[in-house]
Order: C-alpha cells, then sequence, then structure tokens
C-alpha cells in the first residue's frame, strides 16, 4: 500500500513535468492511469517515472516519457482505433495506446527478441490490458493480417518508411516513425492520395533491424 502511493506520488510529477511540455490532457490522464513501475525490471522500478529511457535487456529500451507521449499527441489517437506498433519491448508505450483507443480499440504490436515478447506479455498482462495483442517476428514486415490500420506507431528507428507500413495504412491514416542511423528525426507521415511526410523533431532510437530496416550485423 505504501508503495503503490510512493509510485502514484512518482506518477504525478511526471505528468506535472509532461504537462509543462505542452501534452495535451487525454495523453497526460492516460500516463496517469498506466502504472509504469509494473514495465521496467524489478531492481530499476525506483527509476520508472525518470523521464529518461531505461534498459530493458537484450540491449533495449524503454523509451523516456516525453517521447511516448510526444507520439500519442502527434497520432491524435481516437477511440475505437486499430493500431500496430513496431517494437513491444517492455510493452509500456502500447499500454498508453490501449488507454488512449479505450476496449473498443485494439492495438497489434510485434518484436523480434523472444524474450521481450514474453517480458511485455508479462507485464501488460499484470497491469490489466487485454486490448493489446504481442506478436513475436520482423516488424518491418508489418502485420498484414490484421491491416488496414488507422495508425501505425513506430518505436525504433528504420533507414527510411518501409514500403508494407504504407500498404497497411489506412487511406487518412497516421504514421510516426523515426528515420536515420546516427542523426535520427520523428516523422509524422499521412497517408491521403499520396504520402506527406513531416519532420516533427530529432530523436535517439534504438534501430530498426529486419528485411526493410538496417541489416542484421551492423
Ligand atoms: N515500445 C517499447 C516500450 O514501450 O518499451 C520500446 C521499444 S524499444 C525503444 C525498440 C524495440 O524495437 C526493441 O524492443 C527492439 O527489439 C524492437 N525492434 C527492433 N527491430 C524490430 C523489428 N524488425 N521487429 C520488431 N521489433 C523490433
Amino acid at each position: 500500500m505504501v508503495e503503490e502511493s510512493k509510485y502514484k506520488e512518482a506518477r504525478k510529477r511526471m505528468v506535472e513535468h509532461l504537462s509543462r511540455l505542452g501534452i495535451s490532457g487525454e495523453v497526460l490522464a492516460a500516463m496517469m492511469r498506466v502504472k509504469r513501475h509494473l514495465f521496467v525490471p524489478s531492481e530499476r522500478s525506483d527509476q520508472a517515472y525518470g523521464d529518461y529511457p531505461i534498459p530493458i535487456g537484450e540491449g533495449q529500451t524503454i523509451s523516456a516519457p516525453h517521447m511516448v507521449a510526444m507520439m500519442c499527441d502527434y497520432l491524435e489517437l481516437k477511440r475505437g482505433e486499430k493500431l500496430l506498433e513496431i517494437g513491444a519491448g517492455s510493452g509500456y508505450h502500447a499500454a498508453v495506446i490501449a488507454e488512449l483507443i479505450g476496449e473498443e480499440g485494439h492495438i497489434y504490436t510485434i518484436e523480434r527478441i523472444q524474450w521481450l515478447v514474453e517480458f511485455s506479455m508479462k507485464n501488460l498482462k499484470r497491469a490489466g490490458y487485454k486490448n493489446v495483442t504481442v506478436t513475436y517476428g520482423d516488424g518491418t514486415l508489418g502485420l498484414p493480417e490484421h491491416a488496414p490500420y488507422d495508425k501505425i506507431s513506430v518505436t525504433c528507428a528504420a533507414p527510411d518508411v518501409p514500403p508494407p507500413y504504407i500498404e497497411q495504412l489506412k487511406i487518412g491514416g497516421k504514421m510516426a516513425i523515426p528515420i536515420g542511423r546516427y542523426m535520427q528525426k520523428l516523422y509524422l507521415v499521412e497517408k491521403k492520395n499520396g504520402i506527406e511526410k513531416k519532420s516533427k523533431c530529432d530523436v535517439i532510437f534504438v534501430p530498426l533491424i529486419g528485411l526493410h530496416g538496417f541489416g542484421y550485423y551492423e
């Protein structure tokens, strides 16, 4: 009980910090509801509400809260939407999205490291999310069996937009994707008659590795 209120206070401070960065009220409320300490390795739970990335094993990280919040804001998530996330990692970003799309929406998230598939599934189950499906595989291929998606959220940096993502995005759909190897930018891509690609900010993400990503041995 004391533990829970300690985390709640830390979460409140994190959300207050994010509100000063101009994050929308809907996203702030969703981040207040997600218990981030359930998504980091137990020995790091005291760092769970700091605004920085945290190692989650296998050389991967859970993104900093401000980055999760900004990507959710750029995508303008609505209740009932169907999403694809690339890079399940800890499952935290998917949980925030799950809060924003509600129980009537669904998020499919794909992860290439088996251990992280199990870690994210365990975390999402413990935190009580039923509208998230974690799949093992090469996320550069997307997930055609559930396409088309209203939105796509890519949480690792690609060399360019993988063609399957364009095919699997609905007309009118939006995608947030970091692009670049050492110098990366976060892009908001909109599929209209053609493809509109707007650069939003400089970012640092781990690489997207796979057929339409960076090579396996870089
Ligand atoms: N969204 C995660 C979270 O909330 O913890 C953080 C994701 S971490 C920054 C990026 C993830 O992308 C890593 O877990 C990495 O293994 C994964 N990844 C990299 N290439 C991938 C691919 N081709 N398919 C699926 N996942 C991939």
